[in-house]
């Protein structure tokens, strides 16, 4: 019975059941992944707390300990999906880590693993992590246990956070300006890596925020992983310094400082810029992030693009062609390596092969009528498949991703008229609570469905009466009991983060985030920001009814990009701008650095104070450039998910 508290609950008795099948399940699991993720230990994860700029933990080993309590080894606790514990033990085993002679990984010390390759002189770093302060802990652990030497290139896989963000751990500013370090990335890195989180960024990180479980307790009744890796550093300084030689072609060879490697450009797979690297003379292969010791997202439930499940499995494909007879090692940056070449043609190819089946069956389903959500229902992974560990649903799930599938191809819309125009959230719920009898009456009926532990129903349910009437308490606390016991059952870290959180801000009547400004620009991002993504932001920034009346035209010259010249305005409540034009009826002129300018685009700082800095003039009819800067609205994280 959901008890009408603000408490966080223990697991229910239809809970615990499913849980003890689940553990029935993985009970096959042996030792193996264990031995993985140990193999090659030389130091463990240290310091246990890396601190922030803020004095915080930005990383926190102790605060993750709870799951190496050996009383839960057998017997996790039931407030856990076991599989998900077990996940987040294997995420647990951090530190330094010899992958063979000239190879060495730290992991568990960010969500993503940082890779050092021994040259003849230094190292070739893949992948520097999302954070300058667990980057900085991380060479530091490599400094004291194989000794300091410089490096000499550094790679980026990949365009997402987790894979450049902690570039200025590695290098001083003195490194990066002497050139001496080649950063190597592929093909689109900078766009990509830029543009993803700008136009619809503070959506997106307001729903980061739930998918990583960012305000939960790390403890057996909220965060525990997230299936990928332990969880996002906290409060961490991001850098973003561009790449010096990109890669364009499968098949490109490097030799630097000795270590030969092959490049293979998988675009449009885990991430819109995404390269796998060979290394013939170790015969070891770096899969980036396309193979895990998971199921990866082909959606990912903070929102982004959708990405290509069957591009995806064709390019896992592409690698065991080129290099999988030569492969005796493989490592990615996230999880575990893994050995033995018939282990790694085993596990590549069977990644491929959950990939291709989520896509082939959702569009074979979808050609016989199946809808998104009928699809999700009756997909599976098949035998040989889905009882790999590698394969399960720890992050990314078959259910979201045959969604993914079907929005790819076919998107939101079902076909069914029905639903071409339905009333948004709050309407349709004061219309079916009344068509349910009113709160009172539904509530009672959702009580019951709580006791037979049907929590999917009551959340769909009372969801209606928390829309309808966001003053209802009762109506609040059924849905935050209900939710957690879902987020309880989840083998998804996403999930049960998603969950967990969606509890948490019901208990509290809203978010906390009341009022914290979005869409700001790391100084990292800022660095290489183009004006064009700039402009762009602008223009989604831009209130269209409240600029309806307003025109204007400004001519924009980025002082220290070589006098790059821009016309932007408004007319009719919609940007307008061209690249290397004057426009001769411009009523202002702007003369500012690329740093103004992006606090101007972003609104980290007034005209009034742009207006008093160096890097930032403006002339002309300043009471209409005022007026425009007034049209354009300020993103508050704070919107709510869970309530109206
Ligand atoms: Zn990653």
């Amino acid at each position: 019975m959901s008890e009408f508290n603000t408490e966080r609950k223990p697991a229910s008795e239809a809970t615990e059941v499913r849980q003890a099948a689940k553990l029935r399940k993985i009970s096959r699991a042996g030792r193996e992944d264990f031995l993985l993720a140990e193999r090659g230990r030389i130091a463990p994860g240290s310091p246990r707390q890396i601190l922030g700029r803020f004095g915080h933990a930005v990383w926190d080993l102790d605060s993750y300990a709870f799951l190496d309590d050996p009383a839960f080894e057998q017997n996790p606790p039931t407030t856990v999906n076991p599989s998900l514990w077990r996940q987040g033990r294997l995420n647990n085993i951090a530190g330094l880590f010899e992958v063979a002679p000239t190879i060495f990984q730290v992991r568990g010390m960010d969500i993503s693993n940082v890779t050092f390759i021994a040259g003849d002189t230094g190292w070739i770093v893949i992948d520097p992590l999302t954070a300058e302060e667990t980057a900085r802990a991380a060479l530091a652990l490599v400094d004291e246990q194989l000794g300091a030497r410089s490096v000499h290139a550094v790679i980026y896989t990949h365009s997402h956070t987790d894979h450049f963000g902690g570039i200025h751990g590695l290098l001083s500013d003195e490194d990066l300006e002497s050139g001496r370090v080649e950063l190597i990335a592929p093909a689109g890195f900078l766009e990509a890596a830029i543009s993803e989180n700008v136009l619809a960024g503070t959506a997106m990180l307001r729903r980061a925020m739930y998918m990583y479980g960012a305000f939960l307790p790390h403890d057996a009744q909220g965060h525990v992983d997230t299936g990928l890796g332990k969880g996002l550093p906290a409060l961490p300084t991001v850098g973003l310094v561009a790449p010096t030689l990109e890669i364009e072609a499968t098949g490109t060879e490097l030799t630097i400082d000795g270590v030969r490697m092959v490049f293979q450009i998988t675009p449009g797979t885990e991430a819109p810029a995404e390269m796998n690297i060979f290394f013939p003379d170790q015969r070891a292969l770096c899969m980036a992030e396309n193979c895990t010791s998971n199921q990866h997202n082909v959606y990912t439930l903070r929102g982004a693009q959708v990405r290509d499940a069957l591009l995806w499995s064709k390019y896992i494909d592409e690698s065991i062609v080129l290099y999988g007879d030569d492969t005796d090692i493989l490592f990615a940056s996230h999880h575990w390596p893994r050995w033995g070449h018939e282990q790694i043609e085993h596990f590549l190819s069977s990644q491929r092969d959950a990939y291709r089946y989520v896509h082939d069956q959702t569009l074979r389903l979808a050609n016989q009528g199946f809808t998104m959500n009928e699809i999700a229902e009756q997909l599976e992974l098949p035998d040989g498949l889905g009882d790999e560990f590698f394969n399960y649903g720890y992050y990314g799930t078959v259910s979201h991703n045959a969604k993914a599938v079907y929005q790819r191809y076919l998107g939101w819309f079902d076909g069914n008229p029905a639903h071409l125009w339905p009333h948004p959230p709050v309407e349709a719920a004061r219309r079916y609570v009344e068509f349910m009898g009113g709160s009172a009456a539904v509530l009672e009926k959702a009580a019951r469905y709580f006791n037979e532990g049907d929590y999917r129903w009551v959340v769909e349910v009372v969801n209606h009466v928390v829309f309808a009437e966001p003053g209802n308490e009762s109506a609040r606390l059924l849905q935050a009991d209900a939710l957690e016991q879902l987020g309880y059952q989840s083998e998804s870290g996403p999930w049960r983060d998603f969950y967990l959180t969606g509890a948490l801000e019901l208990r509290a009547n809203g978010t906390a985030l009341k009022g914290v400004r979005g869409n700001a620009l790391g100084p990292g991002l800022v660095r290489s920001m183009t004006v064009d993504l700039l402009v762009d932001l602008l223009g989604v920034r831009l209130n269209g009814p409240r600029a309806e009346r307003l025109e204007l035209d400004v001519n924009l010259v980025i002082s220290d990009r070589d006098g790059d010249l821009w016309t932007f305005g408004t007319r009719h409540g919609v940007i307008h701008a061209r690249h290397g034009v004057r426009s001769t009826s411009a009523l202002v002129e702007i003369e500012s650095t690329i740093e103004s300018f992006s606090a101007f685009a972003s609104g980290s700082k007034s005209l009034e104070e742009l207006l008093g800095t160096d890097g930032f003039r403006a002339t002309g009819e300043l009471a209409l450039l005022a007026q425009f800067v007034e049209s354009l609205d300020v993103f508050d994280f704070g919107f709510e998910i869970v309530l109206p």
